[in-house]
């Protein structure tokens, strides 16, 4: 069944002048009309009875269908809040999904983003006690909130979309809806998904039916690549060229890279080939999309393209099936993506591109074949295709470290964690490496029971290893009295991918002459920026972003409430610290919780893994950290220990974000049960 509703119900008509006031209420009609031309609206009576009849349903159907703005509205509509008692709520796996529909969704309701639909993100929560009914949240948040309500009992519908992703978040809400489904038989649940795995969640909520959306999908022409491609990039980009300066304008380009770094290099290079083409050829407007792109400008993918000019959206695979983009008629898609990968017997997560399955490749072709007939460009071949990719994407769970993810469903009281109902089993080797870690962090009795430090380090709105640091910050003997700079640095380390403006060294340089490692660094930029007054001036003076760091500041204070409700006080318990006791002071609490990020320096002036079974990995300092500087340029000794946030492999292995560990006794003694043997054993 395909329904022939013609596109293009967004395209502008060259408007004429007309006052706001009308534009409003002309967009509002528009909005109105889209609505009934999405596919779920013809199908609206059919599914809203089988939401009545069944207490779990598995909503399919083609992505653009509705099923993320318009089923959770029904819901509304059809009095499932029972006038604000309960609220609605919709899961994403990703932020910037959840803010973006969130809005969209507002707007359609003609309602202020915030009020009756709102969204909750980590560090940021847009709702109305009270008022909210239909909220987007994303899967880890929802998580959180088992913590203190762990019946969901706010909501009487629970959507988990996007299920198909088989994020962390998703697979283990999956698996405590099942229990609370048992408890609360007045809770909905819909699982809603793209067209691909879906018989496996109607076989894990004992063959619950499956409701299909009937979409409309016009044909899409694929094309390969004969040869493989050497460098994709490359070849995306000739790729774009080709299609804007041969075709007509009006169809928009998606092109499919790994992540933010990727989009934003591979925008400029588009963009200055452009500049010299010249008037010659149609204005090409490119909108990038990925998770960390600033939110007042994620509005730009969705804006309608002007006549005569041609839209090119730059996006990670948010774009395959989450974010709907209208318009687009050409995919370009090299295959790739970025994906953790965790190996349990090193505990080590690297990040690493790989080729995608072959179900998400076919998704991404789907996103040319909305509007009308498209083309997709695979930069890649089609024996490579048919031969070399796996189906289907391997779920989160079987490739991610799980100790957050153990601590959450210990603090939930899930005491028997191999019989807790997972989608996908992780290993045996997974959860026992991870009860491991939250022992070595303190997190769990040598029992395996959960620790008050354990419980505590859930209730932070950040990773446990950041709770512990600011905890040993303010509570541990020998290192009180650091809290604020901890929460100062800490608060950084979550926003440094979109701090500096242009090279970071160049802007570090205006900020201090010299400093020890990035953690003092990023204090200092926070320390001077609270000085200035939070003052935009100072932060276009040095090269910083000042969204970011309003951000930060926001970050900051919502850790800082944090410790202030759990009793973790700033002030040193002994006398006032001396100035050189600080920096010590700081480094054992990242040590405290992140005992097993540290490097060695090898006698051929290499750094090596420690702390972790890696044999001798070899890893290098990017070259953004303070510390490359220091040791290239201003030909300072390198340190015999360092302490690292980030492991990267791009070309090779790379640790950034670096805290210089001067003191083998810092890390034996604030880490005995991991440095005492290890380095005892080499001492001469
Ligand atoms: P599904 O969840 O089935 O993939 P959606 O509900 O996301 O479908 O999309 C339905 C329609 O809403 C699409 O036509 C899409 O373009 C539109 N839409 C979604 N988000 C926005 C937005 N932020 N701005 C404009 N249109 C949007
Ligand atoms: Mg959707």
């Amino acid at each position: 069944v395909e329904d022939t509703v013609p596109g293009g119900e967004d395209s502008s008509e060259g408007d004429e002048e007309s006052d706001e006031e009308d534009e409003a209420t002309t967009k509002y009609a528009k909005i109105q009309e889209a609505k009934k031309s999405l596919p779920v609206y013809h199908h609206r009576a059919r599914v809203m009875k089988a939401i009545q009849d069944n207490q779990v349903l598995i909503i399919v159907g083609e992505t653009g269908s509705g099923k993320t703005t318009q089923l959770p509205q029904y819901l509304v509509e059809d009095g499932y809040t029972q006038d604000g008692k309960y609220q609605v709520g919709v899961t994403q796996p990703r932020r910037v999904a959840a803010t973006s529909v969130a809005a969209r969704v507002a707007e359609e309701m003609d309602v202020k983003l915030g009020r009756e639909v709102g969204y909750s993100i980590r560090f940021d929560d847009k709702t109305t006690p009270g008022k909210t009914v239909l909220k987007y949240v994303t899967d880890g948040m929802l998580l959180r909130e088992c913590l203190t309500d762990p019946d969901l009992k706010k909501y009487s519908c629970i959507v988990i979309d996007e299920a198909h992703e088989r994020t962390l978040a998703t697979d283990i809400l999956l698996g405590l809806l099942k229990n609370i489904l048992a408890r609360r038989e007045d809770l909905k649940v819909l699982i809603s998904s793209a067209t691909m795995n879906t018989a496996k969640f109607s076989k894990f909520f004992g063959d619950c039916p499956i409701l299909t959306i009937p979409g409309r999908r016009y044909p899409v022409n694929v094309h390969y690549t004969l040869q493989p491609e050497g460098n994709y990039i490359n070849a995306a980009i000739t790729t774009v060229f080709q299609i804007h300066t041969t075709q007509a304008t009006d169809g928009d380009i998606l092109l499919f890279l790994t992540g933010q770094e990727e989009i934003e290099s591979t925008r400029e290079k588009i963009e200055q080939i452009a500049s010299k083409l010249g008037t010659k050829i149609p204005q090409l407007i490119i909108a990038p999309i990925y998770a960390n792109l600033p939110q007042d400008q994620q509005a730009l993918i969705f804006e309608p393209t002007p006549e005569n000019c041609r839209k090119l959206v730059i996006a990670t695979n948010i774009a395959e099936t989450s974010l709907t983009i209208d318009g687009i008629k050409y995919v370009i898609d090299p295959g790739y993506v970025k994906e953790n990968s965790y190996v349990p017997s090193t505990g080590m997560t690297q990040l690493l591109t790989v080729p995608c399955s072959r179900a998400s490749i076919e998704q991404r072709a789907g996103r040319a074949g909305r509007v009308g007939p498209g083309s997709c460009f695979r930069l890649f071949t089609k024996w490579s295709f048919e031969n070399e990719l796996e189906m289907m994407p391997k779920p989160e769970i079987l490739r991610t470290n799980l100790s957050n993810t153990v601590l959450l469903l210990l603090s939930l009281g899930v005491m028997d964690l191999l019989n807790f109902p997972f989608v996908d089993k992780p290993s045996i080797p997974a959860l026992t490496k991870s009860l491991e870690s939250l022992y070595v962090l303190g997190a769990l009795s040598n029992r395996g029971q959960i620790t008050e430090l354990g419980k505590m380090m859930c209730v932070f709105p950040c990773e446990p290893e950041f709770a512990k640091v600011l905890h040993t910050a303010s509570a541990d003997e020998k290192c009180n009295g650091v809290l604020e700079e901890c929460l100062s640095i800490v608060s950084m380390l979550h926003e440094t991918t979109s701090l500096f403006i242009g090279n970071k060294r160049n802007a570090a340089a205006r900020i201090v002459s010299e400093t020890e490692g990035d953690h003092l660094l990023y204090l200092e930029v926070f320390r001077q920026w609270r000085d200035s007054g939070f003052s935009r001036t100072w932060c276009q003076d040095h090269r910083i972003q000042f969204k970011t760091m309003c951000r930060v500041r926001n970050i900051r204070s919502q850790l800082s409430r944090c410790c202030q409700k759990l009793g973790l006080s700033a002030q040193s318990k002994t006398a006032a610290i001396k100035l050189s006791e600080v920096i010590p002071r700081i480094t054992r609490s990242f040590i405290s919780g992140f005992p097993t990020n540290v490097v060695q320096l090898t006698n051929s002036g290499n750094y090596k893994m420690l702390g972790r079974q890696t044999g001798a990995l070899t890893v290098s300092i990017h070259p953004s950290s303070v510390v490359f500087q220091n040791y290239k340029e201003n030909a300072k000794k390198p340190d015999k220990y360092l302490l690292y946030q980030q492991l990267m492999l791009t070309s090779k292995e790379f640790i950034r974000d670096l805290l210089p560990v001067t003191q083998e006794s810092w890390l034996t003694e604030t880490v005995p049960q991991v440095y005492q043997e290890l380095l005892g054993k080499r001492q001469p």
